[in-house]
């Protein structure tokens, strides 16, 4: 270690369970981040700050004005320049700490690009908005045998998770046992249920602190418990997952969304329209029209369909999941929305 380097991270390296040596393998380590949002934003702070060799950042969006409350890496010229999330985040770690190598991407994590985008690192860190995305990462991590952690927030509420191959339970011992236990609710997403930074922020955090043992090479630290906690109501809570022995992903390994097998089927369906299938979904329609009630406009249902609008979109609802958005011809617009206002 350089000896401005040991000035820089003295104070990380005073504490004991890192040391020098475990600030020496900071400095080594290499991570990747995957959706650079509330979490996201805080989470690769965090760690380009603490030391951290080299960060990969993935993100397929733009910075949006109702981005700032949370995603504390972007500031008001990002907005107004649209700039590309990835890009905002790399220019500003950078000037935050021209140490660590920074890349961004660019790009939506998909089955053809997970394997490339992904392998290379010693963690992967969920900043996603979506269980596709995030049981796509947990393929991933398992086929390429590379830790990651979970970490979702919505609302006041938040949730995290750390899975290492071999080790731990995975995503999918948690969300396809048919408990789904300590999920978020499929149907709250912030665009339609809000969210408070601090909620993001408490979620991010522990999400670095838990990224920062793996990366120092203390795996002995890691508590393997599922956290969540709920800011607004003061409500902490940390509970053993067990590992479930049928589970398709780490005790069948077969890794179908990294297959793609369990991808919506995203066809074009007329003229500027997208149609979307996800497959399982069972949507109320009375309900969802509630929650949407203060994002969308022109909202109409009955028994078949839900119809709303976000200018300049349409989007069709059906209560299997499928769901036609009208407006574009963009597959990844039409995801996008879909994600964001229907939940996933
Ligand atoms: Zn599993």
């Amino acid at each position: 270690m350089k000896p401005a380097e040991r000035d820089r991270y003295s104070r990380q390296i005073l504490f004991a369970h890192i040391g020098e040596q475990g600030q020496d393998r900071i400095l080594a380590s290499s991570a990747v981040v995957v959706g650079c949002g509330a979490l996201g934003t805080v989470v690769a702070g965090l760690l380009v700050r603490a030391g951290v060799g080299r960060l990969r950042i993935i993100d397929r969006d733009f910075v949006e004005s109702s981005n700032l409350q949370r995603q504390t890496l972007f500031d008001e010229s990002d907005a107004r320049d649209a700039l590309p999330k990835a890009i905002a985040a790399e220019r500003h770690l950078r000037a935050a700490n021209s140490g660590p190598k920074i890349e961004a991407v660019v790009a939506d994590l998909t089955p053809e690009n997970a394997r490339e985008l992904l392998s290379g690192v010693d963690l992967i860190l969920d900043g996603t908005d979506n269980f596709e995305t995030r049981l796509l990462i947990n393929d991933a991590s398992l086929a390429l045998n590379i830790p990651w952690i979970y970490g979702a927030a919505v609302g006041s509420y938040g949730i995290t998770l750390t899975i290492r191959p071999g080790h731990t339970p995975c995503l999918a011992c948690l969300l396809e046992s048919g408990e789904r236990a300590g999920t978020i609710g499929a149907d709250a997403t912030c665009d339609t249920a809000g969210i408070l930074n601090a909620a993001a922020g408490v979620i991010a955090s522990i999400e670095a602190a838990e990224a920062l043992k793996i990366l120092a090479a203390k795996p002995e630290a890691l508590h393997g418990r599922l956290v969540s906690c709920d800011v607004w109501s003061g409500k902490f809570q940390s509970i053993g997952i067990a590992r479930n022995p049928e589970c398709r992903a780490c005790a069948r390994r077969e890794f179908t969304y990294l297959e793609g097998e369990a991808q919506p089927q995203i066809t074009m369906c007329g003229r500027n329209s997208v149609q979307i299938h996800e497959h399982g979904r069972n949507f109320n329609l009375a309900e969802l029209s509630g929650r949407l009630a203060s994002s969308a406009a022109e909202i109409r249902h009955n028994d078949f369909l839900l119809r709303f609008t976000l200018p300049p979109y349409e989007l069709t609802v059906f209560p299997d999941g499928r769901a036609i958005v009208k407006g574009t011809q963009d597959p990844a617009i039409a995801r996008s929305l879909y994600a964001r206002y229907l939940g996933a």
